[in-house]
């Protein structure tokens, strides 16, 4: 017998018909590529997002071809995202940031016909035009007046949009649609292609938005850090608007005074992005003595979360740190930090121990650890194994089947960390599988340790990599960088680190450095570092 409940698909155009229907008036506000502040609604958007939709069709784009976006958080690629989704078209966010190389390759691979690109990043697409050859239009998101000089042929996504009248009935289609699509970093192979549906990306805006994930409401001002090119934006383009949230872009600026200036100035009460935005934050806060007065709840992910940033945050600011862990395959949020009931007693360092965990999967999310030969370990806090994930928002595949079969006989996809889960299904990561230390039979977690080096008095930035060792295999070397002015010394940074770690994880030495790598995404480059290191020698 089948439910008598109506066929409604799961359309992602479906979340913002809501928002413009029941919260139309609700603000977005942008800090623009060029600088000023602008000001629109959902309504306002829900409109120009069906003359995009126009748009594409008047130039034959249709039912199924990727229209590329290259842009920071701005209402216009807000409004690009939903036009291209109205025409049953793929959203394909393309990271500035990757190599040239990369970047060609993923256009390619994905078939990009249009491109939108922010204006700082035409140069981009100048130096690389003619290894595009499936790409047919270049539109800048800007207006005419703010249309770079090039030698391509470009349009302004104002003179784009202005023929339609925005008399457009969405497409009708099946919710398993594909929606967009984002390539992972790659660090080994080429780059592969994540394809979300409009159901997946629904419910994955569903799931997260839950008082005991993100908690979001129509009550919040939501500023999404988290560039939308960055896996998937974290669904806040979906779970914002379905929420009836107000949203602040931050554009292209993500330093400490620009994002500082936002929190205050529109009274943001929710953002999310990973550490190293908030490490700017938090010093620019510092060095000028300021305070956070509408700023609720920060969600922080994409790495492990050190713990002095979840002391300051909280401690200092009076903002709760919500612990989130995901990746691009997951659409992309797994889990998040919230304590339970069970933990509720917690307080002090012990709230904070907790909260280092990246937390309990939502409804939609299930999760196992195994070992090696796939044999399901125990949830004990302590037993570490690879963690495999199931669901609904999770990838069955890659585009064009790269890289194979990635699930195993259940169905579980092997996310490539390796974690812990307690009983009350607090998962914590121990480290990427490829980042543990192997130490004569025991495996040291790169992250706890550059978690508690971080808080070294005079360390900015701390990376701990393996290096080859005659007798223990390898051997952890931690590598840092010092704050602006600062002369911590290695005497410093293991006396500090003695009375947190256990003897046997103790780095073998360490050593200063100006930079520390990072890929495009913000994440510390621990391959280039152990290829740096790779001939170090240990005292
Ligand atoms: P990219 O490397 O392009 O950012 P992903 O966002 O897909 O790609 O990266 C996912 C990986 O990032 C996870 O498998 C995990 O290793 C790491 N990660 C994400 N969130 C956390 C977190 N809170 N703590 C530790 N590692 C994290």
């Amino acid at each position: 017998m089948l439910g008598l409940m109506q066929d409604w698909p799961l359309l992602c155009t479906k979340i913002l018909d809501h928002a413009a229907t029941y919260h139309g008036g609700r603000p977005v506000v942008t800090r623009t590529v060029e600088g000023p502040i602008h000001r629109t609604t959902y309504a306002d958007i829900h409109l120009r997002a069906r003359k995009v939709a126009q748009a594409l069709v008047r130039d034959g784009i249709g039912f199924g071809d990727r229209v590329a976006t290259m842009a920071t958080n701005t209402y216009r690629h807000l409004e690009a995202w939903y036009g291209i989704l109205g025409i049953g078209a793929v959203y394909h966010t393309v990271n500035p940031r990757l190599f040239h190389d990369q970047i060609v390759y993923i256009m390619n691979h994905a078939e990009d016909r249009i491109l939108l690109v922010d204006a700082p990043f035409v140069p981009i697409i100048e130096a690389n035009r003619d290894q595009l050859p499936k790409l047919e239009k270049v539109v800048v998101l800007c207006g005419p007046e703010d249309l770079p000089a090039s030698g391509l042929d470009l349009v302004s996504f104002e003179d784009w949009i202005a023929p339609g009248d925005g008399d457009f009935a969405w497409a009708a289609f099946d919710e398993n649609t594909a929606a967009g699509m984002c390539y992972t970093s790659g660090t080994t192979g080429n780059p592969k292609g994540v394809v979300y549906s409009h159901r997946s990306n629904v419910l994955h805006a569903l799931a997260v938005s839950v008082p005991d994930m993100l908690n979001l409401s129509m009550n919040d001002v939501v500023m999404p850090v988290v560039p939308l090119f960055h896996a998937n934006g974290w669904s806040l383009a979906f779970s914002a608007p379905l929420n009836g949230s107000a949203l602040v872009m931050p554009g292209a600026r993500m330093d400490g005074e620009a994002i500082y200036e936002l929190l205050e100035t529109e009274k943001v009460s929710f953002t999310a992005a990973v550490p190293t935005v908030w490490l700017m934050l938090l010093q620019h806060m510092e060095k000028h003595d300021l305070r956070l007065t509408h700023l609720k709840r920060v969600a922080i992910g994409g790495s492990a979360v050190p713990r002095a940033m979840i002391e300051k945050f909280q401690d200092n600011y009076g903002v709760e740190v919500i612990h989130a862990w995901g990746m691009t395959e997951m659409s992309p949020i797994g889990s998040g930090g919230t304590i339970k009931p069970e933990y509720r007693h917690l307080t002090g360092a012990a709230k904070v121990d907790l909260q280092l965990k990246q937390g309990h999967p939502p409804f939609t999310v299930e999760m196992k650890i195994t070992d090696d030969a796939g044999k399901p370990l125990p949830w004990d806090g302590k037993t570490f194994g690879r963690l495999k994930v199931r669901g609904p928002c999770v990838a069955r595949s890659y585009f064009r089947g790269e890289g194979g079969e990635i699930l195993d006989e259940q169905g579980f996809f092997d996310t490539g960390d390796v974690s812990t889960m307690d009983p009350h299904g607090y998962m914590h990561i121990t480290d990427r599988a490829k980042d543990v230390i192997k130490s004569g039979g025991e495996w040291i977690s790169s992250i706890d340790l550059e978690n508690e080096a971080v808080g070294c008095p005079g360390v900015a930035e701390a990376a701990v990599i393996g290096v080859a060792h005659p007798k223990w295999d390898e051997r952890p070397l931690l590598v840092i960088v010092r704050k602006e002015g600062a002369d911590v010394t290695k005497e410093q940074v293991l006396d500090h680190l003695a009375s947190r770690v256990a003897k046997l994880w103790m780095p073998d030495d360490v050593v200063f450095v100006d930079e520390i790598p990072h890929t495009a995404t913000g994440k510390i480059q621990k391959m280039t570092l152990r290829e740096q290191f790779s001939d170090y020698k240990l005292p």
